[in-house]
């Protein structure tokens, strides 16, 4: 089992499953969400997703059509985005998570939309935008 918290400690969540493939997003709406150069993601089944705290607090931005991001209206963090197309998954935002996670990232996506001020020199696979 896995559990995490949003910034403010108002969401908190447990993950009762598995965390899937990690990878970096480097797209613009994930540099702007995260007001960084990238944001870390895997999928998680919904069905795993238990939210322990926080009903209240936690805020949706459709951020394109079908694409709808979860975050915490009291602090900002996001916490994971949801898809239209795939209901049975949420992609989890990694650095919520308070549990150590046991693998790392296999991939870069969006890497044509990198910052051109981050630097990647992890040796991992980059792509254009999806593999
Ligand atoms: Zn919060
Ligand atoms: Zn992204």
């Amino acid at each position: 089992m896995y559990s995490g918290t949003c910034l403010c400690g108002s969401v908190a969540y447990q993950i009762h499953g598995e965390i899937g493939e990690v990878v970096i997003c480097h797209c613009q709406r994930c540099r702007k969400a995260n007001g960084s150069a990238y944001a870390v993601n895997a999928p998680i089944k919904c069905a795993d997703f238990e939210l322990v705290k926080g009903e209240t607090s936690l805020k949706e931005f459709c951020s394109s059509p079908g694409v709808h991001r979860v975050f915490c209206g009291n602090c900002g963090a996001p916490i994971y985005s949801k898809r239209d197309n795939d209901p049975v998954h949420y992609r989890l935002r990694l650095g919520t998570l308070d549990t150590p996670l046991t693998h790392g990232p296999s991939m870069h996506i969006f890497a044509a939309s990198k910052a051109e001020w981050n630097v990647v020199c992890d040796g991992l696979p980059q792509y254009a935008e999806r593999p």
